[in-house]
C-alpha cells in the first residue's frame, strides 16, 4: 500500500461537479482578481468565524503582516512569537521591520506558553501572536489577559487550525485579528495559494485591505505603500464550495485521530512514543507523534509505502534564518525537544479505515 500524507486527488474525487462548476463561472465572468467570487468568500468565512470583517489575501503569509500592518505594528516594535511554528510566523514580523522575540512552548499543549511570554515582554512589546499548531489551539484566554494587562494586541496565526475550537467557540475569535492560510495541504486548502485575515475592528480592516492592494482603496490615489496580495477569484470560488464540508472533513480528522489514539495507546502506555494530546477542539491538521529515536521509524515507514513527515526538524530559534538573534542551544527547551522528537503520520478526511489500519499495522511491526 501507499499512503501519503495528505491526498488531494481523493479528495477533489468527492467534490468534483461543484469544484468544476465553480472553476468554469470564474472564467465565463474573468474575474481573476478579488471580484465577486473573493467577495463572496469573505463573507462566508467572516460568518462561518462569527467576525465582523474578513479580507482576503493572496496567501497566509501575507495575512500574518496584514494583520499586523492593520493593528498598527512599525518598524523597531516587538512581536513575540512562539519558538516552534514554520517559518512563516517569523517572516510575516519581519517583513513589516519587526523584531521578533520568541516565547517557549509547553510541551503538552505545543503552543506558545503563557508564563513565558509574560517573561519576553519590554515596554517596547506591541504584540503577541498565537500559533495554533497542528490545529490545536493555543491557551487564547491566558494569552489575553496577558495582552491585556500590558495593552498589547494579540493575532492568532490559524493556518493550521480551520475550525478549531475551544470551548466550543471557533479559533480565529479569540483575538484582535486573526489569519489563515488556504494553502492546498491545509485543512481548508485552495488550488493554489491564498489566505485570509479576519477581524471585528472596521479601522483596522480597511487599512488590511489597502495594505494588500497597492495601500488604496479607488483605483488610484494611492495613501501608501502597500504590496499586491489579492485573493484570485478561482481560488475564492473553489473555497466556497470547500468551506460548505469544513465541518465534516473536521470530524473526519477527529474521528481517524480516535482509531489512532485506540489503536496506539499500548505502544504508547509502554513508552514507545507520546500521542498528541486529546482536545476536544482539535482539528488535526497534523497527527504528531513524539519519540527520541525517530529516523529509525520514519525510515521504515518510507519503506513501507507510510508518507510520515517532519513537522518542523527544527525549532525557529535553530534556524540559520534566525542565527542573528544570537539564541543558543537549550534556550527554548520544549521547542527544540519537540523539533527533534516529532513525527507526523498520515491524516486527512478521505483516509479509509483499511489505509489507517496500514499505517498502525506498520508503526506496530516496527516496534515488534
Ligand atoms: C502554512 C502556514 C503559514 C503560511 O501560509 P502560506 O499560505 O503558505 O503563506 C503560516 N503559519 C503557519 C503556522 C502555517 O502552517
Amino acid at each position: 500500500m501507499n499512503i501519503p500524507l495528505v491526498d488531494l486527488k481523493a479528495q477533489y474525487q468527492t467534490i468534483k461537479p461543484e469544484i468544476d462548476q465553480a472553476i468554469a463561472d470564474v472564467i465565463a465572468k474573468t474575474a481573476f482578481i478579488s471580484g465577486p467570487f473573493a467577495k463572496k468568500f469573505e463573507e462566508e468565512f467572516a460568518a462561518y468565524l462569527g467576525r465582523k470583517c474578513c479580507i482576503a489575501v493572496g496567501n497566509g503569509t501575507d495575512a500574518i503582516s496584514a494583520a499586523m500592518y492593520g493593528l498598527d505594528l512599525k518598524p523597531g516594535d516587538e512581536v513575540i512569537i512562539p519558538a516552534k511554528t514554520f517559518i512563516a510566523t517569523g517572516e510575516a514580523v519581519s517583513l513589516l521591520g519587526g523584531r521578533i522575540v520568541f516565547a517557549d512552548i509547553d510541551p503538552v499543549s505545543r503552543n506558545i506558553d503563557p508564563a513565558e511570554v509574560e517573561k519576553v515582554i519590554t515596554p517596547k512589546t506591541k504584540g503577541i501572536i498565537a500559533v495554533h499548531l497542528y490545529g490545536r489551539p493555543a491557551d487564547m484566554p491566558a494569552l489575553r489577559k496577558i495582552a491585556d494587562a500590558h495593552g498589547l494586541w494579540l493575532v492568532e496565526d490559524s493556518a493550521q487550525a480551520h475550525g478549531a475550537t475551544i470551548d466550543g467557540k471557533t479559533v480565529g475569535a479569540f483575538s484582535d485579528a486573526a489569519t489563515f492560510s488556504f494553502y492546498p495541504g491545509k485543512n481548508l486548502g485552495a488550488y493554489g495559494d491564498a489566505g485570509a485575515v479576519v477581524t471585528d475592528d472596521a479601522d483596522a480592516a480597511e487599512k488590511i485591505r489597502m495594505w494588500a492592494n497597492h495601500g488604496r482603496l479607488a483605483k488610484y490615489g494611492h495613501l501608501f505603500e502597500g504590496t499586491n496580495s489579492r485573493m484570485d477569484g478561482l481560488q475564492g470560488a473553489i473555497l466556497s464550495v470547500k468551506l460548505k464540508k469544513v465541518d465534516e472533513w473536521r470530524q473526519a480528522r477527529r474521528d481517524i485521530a480516535d482509531v489512532y489514539r485506540a489503536k496506539l495507546a499500548d505502544l504508547a502506555e509502554a513508552g514507545k512514543f507520546t500521542l498528541p494530546e486529546d482536545h476536544p477542539g482539535h482539528v488535526y491538521h497534523l497527527f504528531v507523534i513524539e519519540l527520541d529515536d525517530r529516523e529509525a521509524l520514519l525510515k521504515h515507514l518510507k519503506e513501507n509505502g507510510v508518507g510520515a513527515s517532519i513537522h518542523y526538524p527544527d525549532a525557529l530559534p535553530r534556524l540559520k534564518a534566525y542565527e542573528y538573534l544570537g539564541h543558543k542551544p537549550g534556550d527554548f527547551p520544549y521547542a527544540e525537544a519537540l523539533a527533534a522528537r516529532c513525527l507526523s503520520l498520515p491524516i486527512y478526511p478521505e483516509l479509509t479505515g483499511e489505509q489507517i489500519d496500514y499505517v498502525v499495522d506498520q508503526v506496530q511491526a516496527y516496534f515488534k
